[in-house]
């Protein structure tokens, strides 16, 4: 490691001590960056790494709300806004109780690249609120009804809306972020700042929303792995995968591999993971998408009535298959640890596809590199999500809606180019088909040499 990587990783590591996750995440990126920093000296002149790791505004807000029994509720709210060099932040919202400012960092660190990776103009943010919709705050067991969602969300944009619009700050979805929150953040905005813009996308169609944006992350997931397998003459057709998660990115991730002739054997959740050996069919798949968007139920419930599959309680989906083909994290950070990736290593998984951020922890990458299989870091093969926000902004710009299949085709190009880039970066900087490297070198330079030319700021 250089001297320059080795004084910022010091310096960041002093001044962000109690904030493990954005830790790991600039770790991950600046340890990979040697090659490109020994090329151009400029950037080290220049305080890039420096600059890179210091978000340009970080927001927290009091966010008050009134529950259905009347009683007074106060969450926080956040939005980092963590580099503008190549366009307008762009990152979406998380509600959940594990969101604090560390958290957030980290995923508007990793939005950086990512953004830049699409080879759109955006810029990287994020934020959200330890608000937990799936716990309602007054009932044990029980959700927050919609009519509370609906009051933190307008609660919540009450604040965000000064500091968010169409060429500043462009929010999305995440983590119990879907159509429902958006819309409610969607009508709040525009009540408070009188105008009608594309400031959030993941809208609802009726207004303003992309066909393909609910599919874009799962999908891209896919697209990204597809490039993967075809540098090795392969094809998903007849493989075994597993899948964690059973929410946005997991459902459309294994649509498509289902449409492409592959064996999706388990999807998971917080209550567990469930497995079908022969293969979730597409009946089922349906079934769960429904139970997880408009019952808002868990995987458990689904298995007590459903006999095809058997039911792991507290489990994620790693050590369960005996024949793993490829394996794609979809639900969080770090949930894919070292002895899971010994596991899916030694039952035959040649693919890693991460559809959710950071899902890999540093001793599993480590193992993925090591064994030189197909790996994808997020930053680069969850890249769908924010490409169709992009195109979603571009529509609501044009005043035009596309078609899903324009959109779908405009989307596999993205992930072909993202996949491209990084395979050549790695190939160029010496370590040839090292996508980690190769992401986070491509990404890095694009948004490195915007800031050179931009001077100081
Ligand atoms: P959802 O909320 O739709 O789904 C999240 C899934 O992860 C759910 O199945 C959830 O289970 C599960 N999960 C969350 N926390 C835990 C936990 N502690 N233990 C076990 N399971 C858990 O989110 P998304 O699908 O949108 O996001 C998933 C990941 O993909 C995140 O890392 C997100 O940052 C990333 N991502 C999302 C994009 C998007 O467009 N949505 C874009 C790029 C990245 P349960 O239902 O029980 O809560």
């Amino acid at each position: 490691m250089s001297k320059y990587v080795e004084r910022v990783l010091k310096e960041t590591a002093a001044r962000n001590g109690n904030e493990p996750e954005f830790l790991q995440a600039v770790d991950e990126v600046l340890t990979t960056l040697d090659p490109v920093l020994k090329k151009n000296p400029q950037y080290e002149a220049n305080a890039i790494l420096e600059r890179m790791v210091e978000p340009e505004r970080v927001i927290m807000f009091r966010v008050p709300w009134v529950d259905d029994k009347g009683i007074v509720r106060v969450n926080r709210g956040y939005r980092i806004q963590m580099n503008s060099a190549i366009g307008p932040y762009k990152g979406g919202l998380r509600f959940d109780p594990t969101v604090n400012l560390g958290v957030l960092k980290f995923l508007a660190f990793e939005q950086v690249f990512k953004n830049s990776l699409t080879t759109l103009p955006m810029g990287g943010g994020k934020g959200g609120s330890d608000f937990n919709p799936k716990q309602s705050p007054h009932t044990p067991g029980k959700r927050c009804s919609d009519a509370e969602v609906m009051r933190f969300c307008q609660s919540f944009m009450t604040e965000l809306f000064r500091h968010i619009g169409p060429d500043t700050d462009v929010p999305a979805g995440d983590m119990n972020v879907g159509g429902r929150e958006i819309g409610y953040l969607f009508g709040q905005y525009k009540r408070l700042a009188n105008e009608w813009t594309g400031v959030l996308t993941g809208k609802g169609l009726s207004f303003g929303g992309s066909l393909i944006r609910p599919e874009a992350t799962g999908y891209g997931d896919i697209y990204f792995a597809e490039n993967m397998l075809a540098m090795r003459g392969e094809k998903f057709e007849g493989k075994k995968c597993v899948i964690s998660g059973s929410g946005n990115v997991a459902s459309f991730a294994a649509q498509k591999l289902m449409k492409l002739g592959a064996t999706v054997m388990t999807l998971s959740d917080r209550s567990g993971a469930i497995f079908c050996e022969s293969g979730i069919t597409e009946k089922m798949l349906k079934d769960i998408m429904v139970l997880k968007t408009v019952k808002r139920g868990e995987l458990a419930d689904f298995a007590k009535k459903t006999k095809a599959v058997k039911f792991f309680a507290g489990k994620n989906s790693w050590q369960i298959a005996d024949k793993i083909d490829a394996a794609f994290p979809c639900a969080r950070q770090n949930e894919l640890n070292g002895k899971d990736a010994e596991y899916l290593l030694k039952h035959g998984c040649t693919l890693v596809g991460e559809g959710a951020n950071m899902p890999s922890t540093p001793d599993a990458i480590a193992a993925f590199l090591k064994a030189k299989i197909m790996y994808s870091p997020g930053k680069a093969s969850n890249a769908g999500g924010v490409a169709t926000s992009g195109l979603e902004m571009s529509q609501n710009s044009e005043r035009l809606s596309w078609t899903a299949e324009e959109v779908d085709s405009k989307l596999k190009g993205i992930m072909k180019s993202i996949h491209d880039n990084a395979w050549e970066a790695a190939a160029k900087y010496g370590d040839k088909g090292n996508y980690v490297m190769g992401a986070n070198i491509a990404g890095f330079v694009k948004v490195a040499d915007a800031m050179v030319a931009q001077g100081v700021c």
